[in-house]
């Protein structure tokens, strides 16, 4: 029961630390579910199957995009800003220099602003995506941005069962996002770590997670 999983978890995560409800996969009854059992936070990964739920929930359910929000936390292409953008209140998975810069220009000609995070790469597996820590820092120091919002960084552990792996990941982002904030105090939305998943989010929450992305366990395993 996607109430009773929610109600688990709610039960343990510390009240300011966000659930992020992640219903990629799953169809908008899902969502519909959740939403009544009080979640109000989503995020999708595949821009066509947002605009899908996106388009149902418009004529059937239009309270819930009222009342609740919709994170992107997948990779995002830059001919696919216009299916994601109008509709999301935070990017989580900005993992290119690129991307940045043409959700920029899309927030420019669209009179929005754009709240991000930035990815980075955190785990063992090379096919990981996001940023290097040179990189993030590169770009806080060098580029200016009048239509995105950077509010803090997003991380995924290696995919293992060894804790001591996740936690050293995690202990990396989390120390890596405190010496940003030391670097850039003018940054003062600077202030997300998104960190910690179905598996891992009861030791991202002891590296200073703001915000835990959770699909699986509140919603059961994907058909892919
Ligand atoms: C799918 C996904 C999640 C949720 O994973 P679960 O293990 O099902 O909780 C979290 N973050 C990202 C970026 C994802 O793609």
């Amino acid at each position: 029961m996607i109430k009773d999983n929610l109600s688990q978890i709610l039960k343990e995560l510390p009240s300011d630390v966000n659930l992020v409800a992640v219903s990629k996969f799953h169809p908008v009854e899902a969502i519909v579910e959740a939403f009544e059992a009080g979640q109000r936070i989503f995020a999708e990964s595949r821009p066509q199957e947002f605009e899908k739920k996106v388009k149902w929930l418009q004529e059937n359910a239009p309270e819930i995009l009222r009342d609740a929000e919709f994170q992107f936390i997948g990779h995002l292409q830059t001919n696919k800003l216009k299916m994601v953008l109008p509709y999301v209140s935070l990017v989580q998975s900005i993992d290119s220099m690129h991307l940045l810069d043409a959700v920029d220009k899309w927030g420019k000609d669209n009179g929005k602003m754009i709240d991000v995070l930035l990815e980075m790469h955190l785990g063992a597996e090379d096919t990981k995506q996001g940023f290097h820590e040179e990189e993030i820092l590169d770009m806080l120091f060098s580029r200016e941005f009048r239509n995105i919002r950077i509010r803090g960084l997003m991380g995924m552990a290696t995919n293992t069962d060894d804790e001591q792996t996740i936690d050293a990941d995690f202990s990396r982002i989390d120390t890596f996002m405190a010496y940003c904030k030391d670097l850039f105090p003018e940054m003062e939305a600077f202030d997300q770590l998104s960190i910690g998943m179905s598996d891992d989010w009861r030791i991202a929450i002891k590296h200073g997670a703001t915000m835990v992305r959770i699909g699986t366990a509140i919603f059961g395993a994907r058909n892919y």
